[in-house]
């Protein structure tokens, strides 16, 4: 117990302490947390759906069909009608043959990886790849190589170095703190020359990018190839829950058979599927909403340029500010949180070291005026964090 609490006080020390904030509403752009409100540039609900009245409205509906809770897993009875609607959705959707869904996309990712690759494969990852793709080489015992960020240089020649056994490339499509894209269609290309799998975590492309809102994945593949697998989640650009995984129907019927993270727990609750098929729908119908979307992230940049401010190479809504020390990056967070702003510090070893970020995120429900009170916000704490410093 004493080496726990040591190691917590250590933590602090470094900066690296992290707690959670309270909602005590909905999300949205302006969340209210112990009694005041905040506008928030942290959440992943980039098209503003995650409090949205139809899809509120959906839910409620799919709860009085289908209950609350499913019961039991997929494969025992808790495959609803409801899951399977959605999967049906979601395959018409990408277009590929057929879709499984996750409880989560962390899920996913463990599940598609070790159910393709054992401890005699090889896992080849982006050096900026999200923890779960991480952790889902880790489970899967497979030797994991990881390449530098977006490297196909590097990349391909690490692949044909590589020994035998079965060898699957993941990346994500938009990277997750950095908001750059893979390129998709080289690495489909690498994977392809070399015989391995390659997996796209699209969890930040879908229903922001693409045609429809179909993600990145699809929009720089159109034709994919069976080796290539789509990873994506609903609980962003979608704002519900959940995710899926979209290929063959061996690749599919491989999951149902393998995928322990699919197998071994309960199937989510049917009504957010239920709510998932609206979303979709608002997906799809949302040109609007992404072209909205795209002029604020072209309005935050403009701004942030004229202000000096160190933006990252990034055309998504993702558009961290590169601090670089942790404790810098915290000062800056708690600076804009005085002001009323909700900016998430991120911190190794989410990012590398010596990389610390605020993690700014628009969505096409923020209002130009809130742009600019975060511009005005983050001009004002920079200008303090610098003269505190002197
Ligand atoms: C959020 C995220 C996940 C995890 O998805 P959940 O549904 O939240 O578990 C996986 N990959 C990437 C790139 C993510 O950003």
């Amino acid at each position: 117990m004493q080496s726990l609490t040591a190691a917590l006080a250590a933590r602090k020390q470094q900066q690296l302490y992290r707690v959670r904030q309270t909602l005590q509403g909905a999300q949205g752009t302006e969340v209210r947390i112990d009694g005041r409100v905040y506008l928030s540039f942290c959440s992943n609900d980039y098209l503003g759906l995650a409090g949205d009245p139809r899809l509120v409205e959906a839910l409620k509906e799919g709860a009085d069909r289908f209950g609350v809770g499913s019961g039991a897993a997929h494969l025992v009875s808790g495959h609803s009608y409801a899951h399977q609607a959605l999967e049906d959705d979601l395959a018409a959707f990408t277009g590929r043959p057929r879709v499984l869904l996750f409880s989560t996309g962390y899920m996913a990712n463990l599940g598609v990886v070790s159910a393709l690759v054992d401890r005699h494969g090889q896992v080849f990852e982006d050096r900026l790849n999200h923890a779960s793709l991480v952790d889902a080489a880790v489970l899967s015992r497979a030797r994991l190589v990881r390449y530098p960020h977006n490297d196909m240089v590097r990349l391909q020649s690490k692949l044909s170095a590589a020994g035998k056994g079965t060898r699957l490339v993941a990346s994500d499509g938009v990277f997750s703190m950095d908001g750059d894209c893979a390129p998709v269609a080289e690495l489909a290309r690498l994977a392809t020359e070399q015989d391995a799998w390659l997996l796209v975590d699209d969890a930040h492309g879908l229903g922001v990018l693409g045609e429809q809102g179909r993600g990145w994945f699809l929009d720089q593949l159109p034709a994919v190839p069976d080796n290539a697998l789509l990873m994506a989640t609903l609980g962003k650009g979608l704002g519900t829950f959940g995710a899926f995984v979209a290929g063959s129907e061996a690749l599919i019927e491989t999951l149902i058979q393998q995928a322990r993270t699919f197998i071994y727990t309960t199937a989510p609750p049917p009504a957010i599927a239920w709510a998932s098929r609206t979303a979709l729908q608002l997906v799809r119908e949302g040109d609007h909403l992404r072209t909205r979307l795209q002029e604020r992230v072209q309005y935050f940049r403009a701004g942030a340029r004229e202000l000096g401010l160190p933006l990252m190479v990034s055309g998504t809504p993702i558009q961290p500010l590169l601090v670089g020390d942790a404790g810098a990056a915290l000062r800056l967070s708690e600076c804009l949180r005085a002001r009323g702003l909700l900016v998430t510090a991120i911190r190794p070893p989410t990012v590398p070291e010596g990389t610390a970020r605020l993690r700014i995120t628009l969505s096409a429900a923020h209002e130009t005026v809130q742009i600019d009170r975060l511009l005005d916000s983050l001009a004002a704490c920079l200008e303090g964090d610098s003269l505190a410093a002197r």
